[in-house]
């Protein structure tokens, strides 16, 4: 209600302006106080919203500028100072993705299908997952600005489904795109605090070891919108985002889409394929069937090769040892 009241503020006061500013000239670049409409209420721009086609928005500093089409009557520049950043950087993307808000096809991706009950409840196979499909990630914002602390990929007993980025307690972890909060939940001995958002775009995105979600299950959010603080919960060794990009339920390296150094997608398109986007599913079968022995005292790799079946030199392989390498009780060697 009170956003409608601002709103509607807003208009009046547009109109307003309108009435009695003179029209500015077209080659005036610079922003004149008299095209400074509204303060400390970005709702200004709302009205304007109605035609689209007639303005675009430019971030400089906090300052929000929409800049009109100079055909229009309408000044050049509406300026709106505003201390809400997170709302002008809403309405910065939301303006430049409009022509993209029609594909939704995230809803034909993911049938009905809706739970909060699981990370990846669709449980659809690699195999079974379409060739060539197209994804637009144009409309990227990176979660947190920090550096890769742990990569993507397998791990000694496990697969590392994300990426790992550095921040401090408390740092803004940002939507990486337009979508609807499916997730939010706590899990003490895994992701911690974490958040699942789906995304239009046919993505879903995972953020976990929050100190504190900021959005609730259902929410509709937009690429930088702030939806949790940075933190160390759960399985966690320091604070960090793990950071999951999910096609159908199915990890994705997040490096194989976003440049890191900076900060930005490597094009506006995504284009997912079997052999490589998942060309991890190798080692998640090879993990999957692996298995573990504990050294007993008084084993050689001899004797715990024979005992499972196996060789000396496969060991070695399995585990990066030489057949001279000391083992010692109570360690776990891999023989599968
Ligand atoms: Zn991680």
């Amino acid at each position: 209600m009170k956003k409608l009241c601002l709103t509607l503020i807003s208009f009046f006061f547009v109109l307003n302006c309108f009435a009695q500013e003179p029209v500015q000239s077209q080659e005036d670049a610079t922003i004149a106080e008299t095209d400074i409409i509204a303060e400390e209420d970005c709702t200004a721009v709302e009205p304007l919203m109605i035609n689209p086609e007639a303005y675009h928005l430019e971030l400089r500093n906090d300052t929000l500028v929409v800049v009109c089409d100079p055909d229009l009557t309408m000044p050049k520049h509406i300026v709106i100072r505003s201390n809400d950043r997170e709302n002008i950087y809403r309405k910065m993307f939301n303006d430049q993705t409009d022509d993209l808000m029609e594909d939704h096809p995230a809803e034909d991706i993911y049938n009905k299908i809706w739970t909060s009950e699981r990370v990846n409840p669709y449980q659809i196979p690699i195999d079974s997952i379409p060739d060539s499909t197209i994804i637009n990630v144009s409309n990227f914002v990176m979660p947190v600005p920090g550096y890769i602390t742990s990569k993507f990929g397998p791990r000694k007993y496990r697969m590392h489904f994300g990426t790992d980025i550095k921040l401090q307690i408390g740092d803004s972890i940002r939507c990486a795109f337009d979508g609807q909060v499916r997730i939010v939940d706590y899990e003490p001995k895994g992701y911690g605090h974490y958040v699942v958002v789906r995304h239009d775009n046919g993505l879903e995105t995972v953020y976990a070891h929050m100190t504190r979600p900021l959005c609730e299950v259902n929410d509709r959010v937009f690429a930088g919108d702030i939806i949790g603080l940075g933190g160390n919960t759960g399985r966690s060794t320091g604070p960090h985002l793990h950071f999951e990009i999910r096609y159908l339920g199915n990890a994705i390296n997040t490096e194989l889409l976003i440049n890191y150094d900076t900060k930005q997608m490597k094009d506006s398109t995504y284009t997912i394929t079997k052999k490589q986007t998942f060309y991890h599913q190798k080692q998640i079968q090879a993990q999957k069937s692996a298995k573990y022995v504990t050294i007993r005292q008084g084993d050689s790799l001899s004797v715990i090769a024979r005992r499972n079946g196996t060789t000396v030199s496969r060991l070695c392989q399995l585990n990066g040892i030489k057949p001279t390498s000391t083992i010692r009780a109570g360690r776990k060697l891999r023989v599968r």
